[in-house]
Order: C-alpha cells, then sequence, then structure tokens
C-alpha cells in the first residue's frame, strides 16, 4: 500500500469514533471483515503505530499520517507487482532469472512509462509438486 485510501479512512474512522481510541486491539473488530485481506495487516501496524506514538489524524491530514508511517517504520513505499516509478500494474516481465540457490529470486520488467528494472524476492524452499501440481511427500 502507497496510501492509507479514502475507503480505509472511513472505515478506520468510525471504529475510533466508536472507541475513542487508536488501538487496533479496541477498535479493529468494528471494522476488520470490511477491509482487504491483503491490507489489512498493514493497517494494523500503522494503528499501533499510531496508537503507541499517540498521533491523531483526520479527514484533512490521514495521507500526511500514514507517509509518516510508512517512512519511519521503514516499509518499502513500493509493492512488488507495481511500477516503482509510475505505480502501473501492467508490467512486462521478461524473465525470472538466478535459481534462488542464495535465498534470492530476481524477475526482470518493463513499463510503459519507460522504467526497467528488476524485482527481488527472498525465497525459502517450501516443497516439491509434480508437473501437474500435486504436493510430492516422501
Ligand atoms: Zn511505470
Amino acid at each position: 500500500m502507497n496510501k492509507l485510501g479514502d475507503r480505509n479512512y472511513s472505515l478506520i474512522s468510525q471504529g475510533v469514533k466508536s472507541a475513542g481510541s487508536y488501538n487496533p486491539n479496541e477498535i479493529f473488530c468494528y471494522f476488520e471483515e470490511q477491509l482487504y485481506m491483503n491490507e489489512s495487516e498493514e493497517i494494523e501496524k500503522f494503528l499501533q503505530w499510531v496508537h503507541d506514538n499517540g498521533k491523531h489524524f483526520g479527514h484533512g491530514n490521514y495521507e500526511k499520517v500514514f507517509a509518516e508511517f510508512k517512512e519511519v517504520t521503514g516499509d518499502k513505499l513500493f509493492t512488488p507487482l507495481h511500477c516503482p516509478k509510475c505505480d502501473s500494474d501492467d508490467l512486462h516481465y521478461k524473465y525470472s532469472a538466478q535459481p534462488p540457490t542464495g535465498g534470492q529470486a530476481v524477475f526482470k520488467f518493463d513499463c510503459d512509462c519507460g522504467f526497467s528494472g528488476s524485482e527481488s524476492y527472498t525465497v525459502e524452499f517450501e516443497c516439491f509438486f509434480d508437473n501437474d501440481g500435486n504436493a510430492v511427500k516422501r
């Protein structure tokens, strides 16, 4: 997530109003089910950070506070599968290179905006599976 977004802000602010707190342990129950699954963990961390640091946010500055959270916590501002320059998710992957012997996999891509680069992932061995996609147990 690069931004908190209006939808998330609306959900959170209802919880904040109802519970009078930013503590995710107290307010998450009000809106957790309405959050997108892939965003829920980061939002919980964000609220914990707001709570721990005595921050406040409202309609006028929630993106500013969220950006500060991203900066301070050192989270990457950019999410994979999005161009780090223009945020497009229409990337053209060329090939995946480097067998993950060093625990790293690199995927090169081009974006229509002219940016060309690579995504790098740390990887861990998980399992074997055959060409039909079935896990092979030994
Ligand atoms: Zn781009």
